[in-house]
């Protein structure tokens, strides 16, 4: 192991050839020695290596966490010294913007526009937090007579925050702005496909005054390092973003610490087409809904369902719009859909919709892999409409994580609601109407965390965000977050003049 300590944080490139751990607020290599590589998905090329951390690291970066948190003064600032410097991490991403914008593209390969929303999401929601945790308080309950009782929120100490590669730095700022804000220590780990803007955040923590050991970032494996967290008896909560798969093991081995968790998981969300919409903001919202983030997002509406009677004018603007969709260079602002992960998402994608096919269903446009000029060694997959396709198929039960949506038609509102909720899982949802009534009865019907009436934004910050069923529970962006970082402590007193003697000794 060593210590980087040639150049101030602050001069850094962003945009450099190699990165490292960060470990009670100092840059290091890992303790082995091993370096990974990070892929630009656009082009196949190779962006940077990356220390990777492994067991030895990651125990010390719980030991640096659990120092600062125990002995530490952050959490013992006022609450105002804590939101000042969340505001101060904030301005450093904002006056960095461009910089930290690249960074995301070249480790993604998503399309400016993505970047762009993305990382401003990302400066808003530590905005967001310096402001509500001032405001984060406890509560005066009801007791008899001379009785009082008032709680406290008290930061829940070490928490191990493991995110996924389709937001990587809006991931971390979900998970980083709240746990800090009140308090706590964290190890972030990195998804290992894109760890460039969560280390760069931490640090941007540390040039903003976050005190060492406060933030720890640890890129290494799931299998590894991950786990390592999970299983770890000084680490008290756990908040995992990710697949449902991994979501349950997690669920499973923090049992024997009874650590807190909350989980962040997959999707499969349906979007509801009602015959009254407004039938061109239905399909372009349904483009964005699928397509953005070139369709890896949790809250994809990957299931489309249109009413019957304007089903044809639907799939007609529809289809035609959805070819007219632009992929290619990232860095342009005019382009829609940027690549794909990696080859094995790749290859996952076309498997759904090859099996689909094989099943029955139409490809009305896309249903391959990608050929973009300029791009050819980078992984890009077809906008793709499956219709003809049955709720027992592959394609529509699974979460794809791909720009792959399959539209089927309903006849009524109760169908309409039956199709929507048969799905195991239940995280994001859309309704297009212009029936106010029907949006009211139909929202509170579905069976999901989000319901996006006639919109196809899901999440801001201040807005809470997570899942029903198998969507995983807790919900992050919002000020009750703040709650999932935090143990209530409940304090009741007596101020009577008379002394009691409970046991009338
Ligand atoms: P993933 O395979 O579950 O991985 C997520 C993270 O968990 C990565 O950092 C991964 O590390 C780590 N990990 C893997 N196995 C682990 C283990 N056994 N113990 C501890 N950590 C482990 O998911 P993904 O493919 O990166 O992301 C896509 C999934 O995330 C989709 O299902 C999507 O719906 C979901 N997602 C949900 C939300 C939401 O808010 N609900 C938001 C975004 C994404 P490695 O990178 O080293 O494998
Ligand atoms: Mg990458």
């Amino acid at each position: 192991m060593s210590t980087m300590k040639e150049q101030p944080i602050e001069q850094l490139d962003m945009k450099r050839s190699s990165y490292h751990l960060i470990i009670d607020g100092e840059r290091r290599e890992s303790v082995s020695g091993e370096t990974f590589t990070t892929v630009n998905p656009a082009t196949g090329e190779e962006i940077a290596r990356v220390s990777k951390g492994t067991i030895e690291d990651a125990e010390l970066a719980v030991e640096a966490a659990r120092q600062a948190f125990d002995h530490g003064k952050w959490r013992h600032f006022p609450v105002n010294k804590r939101s000042r410097i969340l505001n101060k991490i904030a301005g450093i991403m904002r006056a960095r913007f461009n910089e930290l914008v690249e960074l995301e593209i070249l480790d993604t390969g998503k399309s400016l526009a993505a970047a762009q929303g993305q990382v401003m999401q990302a400066i808003e929601d530590f905005e967001f937090y310096a402001g509500a945790v001032v405001s984060h308080r406890g509560s005066v309950n009801a007791m008899p007579g001379a009785f009082q009782n008032h709680t406290e929120h008290e930061p829940i100490g070490v928490c191990a925050q493991i995110i996924p590669w389709n937001y990587p730095l809006m991931m971390a700022a979900w998970k980083v702005a709240p746990a800090i804000a009140v308090g706590c220590s964290i190890i972030v780990k990195p998804a290992s496909l894109t760890p460039l803007t969560a280390i760069v955040l931490g640090e941007i923590c540390l040039e903003a005054g976050v005190p060492a050991g406060v933030v720890n970032i640890v890129p290494g494996s799931g299998q590894d390092v991950g786990n390592y967290l999970v299983e770890h008896k000084k680490v008290n909560k756990v908040a995992f973003t990710g697949s449902t798969p991994v979501g349950r093991k997690i669920m499973e081995k923090a049992s024997s610490t009874l650590k807190r968790v909350t989980l962040e998981l997959g999707g499969k969300s349906p979007s509801l087409v009602f015959a009254d919409a407004d039938l061109e903001a239905a399909v372009d919202g349904s483009l964005f809904g699928i397509f953005y983030n070139s369709g890896q997002s949790c809250e994809a509406r990957s299931r489309i369902y249109v009413q019957d009677n304007i089903y044809d004018d639907f799939m007609r603007m529809f289809i035609e719009k959805t070819r007219k969709l632009k992929l290619g260079n990232p860095f342009l602002k005019e382009t829609h859909v940027g690549a794909i992960i990696n080859e094995d998402q790749l290859n996952v994608i076309d498997g759904f919709v090859q099996s689909a096919v094989r099943e029955g269903a139409t490809v009305e446009t896309g249903g391959q892999k990608a050929v973009v000029s300029g791009y050819e060694n980078g992984y890009w997959y077809e906008p793709t409409i499956l219709t003809n396709v049955t709720q027992d198929m592959e394609a529509v039960k699974e979460e794809i994580f791909g720009p792959v949506v399959t539209v089927m038609k309903f006849k009524d509102e109760k169908e309409a609601v039956r199709l929507a909720n048969d799905s195991e899982y239940g995280l994001g949802s859309a309704i297009w109407t212009k029936d106010h009534a029907r949006a009211t009865r139909v929202s509170k019907q579905i069976e999901a965390g989000i319901v996006m009436v006639n919109c196809p934004f899901s999440a801001f910050p201040g807005t809470p965000f997570g899942g029903y069923k198998q969507s995983g529970f807790g919900r992050e962006l919002c000020v009750e977050t703040l709650d999932l970082y935090c143990e209530t402590k409940s304090i009741v007193a007596y101020y009577g003049s008379k002394p009691l003697n409970p046991l009338g000794i």
